[in-house]
């Protein structure tokens, strides 16, 4: 397993924050500070700021990310958003199954799949999260728990449509509580997706394959977490919010 081989991803997951102006003026604060960035830099914003987000970040380093899809391309679906929608705005990537989504709107290891077909087959590159729950740490089932929704998540992907998935592995229980898995924690996670991988689509594609931690990544914490073996890069929610804290990841990964 060969770290060098593949590309730090640092993506800032804004959730529901930020209306326009905001967007564009966080945009614009963080281009000068990630221009030299050593990894890729992503934002995914709600579909409401892709518009500007994608104006604001033109011709820079930063691409510009969603944060969900529906399965389908089009149809009665009330309030949904589809990959194609997305691809036709010039949007690049999008995040597939965050445990929010899963938490608090339904979505299951099933849906998660879908979604994922369908944003490949839109061009997307998917971000896809999965994580357990402190009840299954505890429990000591977290590689099998997070091994199964990887399985799922990728039932129908080929490994040429691999080369467009980053998987975030996110500990539901440090998302959002200030909680960060310790920097091992989440290698050893890291590596157990990794090896998953491997056993799916041979060790080449899982050596090639970008695997974030998220949950509580900050500017104090993100160069041991980034520095291990199997830690690719960053899934960032609260601190990708201000241009100087998120910077300072996109920094950290750089080294
Ligand atoms: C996230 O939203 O994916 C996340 C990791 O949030 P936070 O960094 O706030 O824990």
């Amino acid at each position: 397993m060969n770290k060098s081989l593949r590309k730090a991803v640092i993506a800032g997951n804004w959730k529901m924050n930020k209306g326009r102006a905001e967007a564009k003026a966080l945009i614009e604060s963080l281009v000068p500070l990630v221009k030299d960035a050593g990894c890729d830099v992503l934002v995914c914003v709600p579909y409401t700021d892709l518009e500007t987000a994608l104006a604001a970040a033109a011709g820079t380093n930063i691409r510009v990310a969603a944060q969900n899809c529906h399965w389908a391309a089009s149809g009665a679906f009330t309030g949904e958003i589809s990959a194609a929608m997305l691809a036709e705005l010039g949007v690049g990537a999008v995040i597939i199954g965050h445990s929010e989504r899963r938490q608090y709107f339904g979505e299951t290891d099933r849906t998660v799949n879908a979604r994922v077909r369908a944003a490949l087959d839109a061009g997307l590159q998917v971000i896809l999260c999965v994580g357990e729950l402190l009840g299954e740490r505890e429990q000591n089932i977290t590689g099998e728990d997070c091994s199964m929704q990887t399985k799922i998540a990728l039932a129908g992907v080929s490994a040429g449509e691999l080369e467009r998935v980053i998987i975030a592995y996110e500990p539901v229980w440090a998302i959002g509580t200030g909680k960060t898995a310790t920097a091992d924690q989440a290698d050893e996670v890291c590596g157990l997706i990794r090896g998953v991988i491997a056993g799916l689509y041979g060790k080449d594609a899982a050596d090639a394959l970008t695997i974030q931690y998220g949950g509580s990544m900050n500017a104090g914490n993100a160069e041991e977490l980034l520095g291990k073996e199997h830690v690719d890069g960053g899934l960032i929610g609260g601190a990708s919010l201000t241009a100087p804290d998120f910077a300072a990841i996109v920094a950290a990964a750089g080294k």
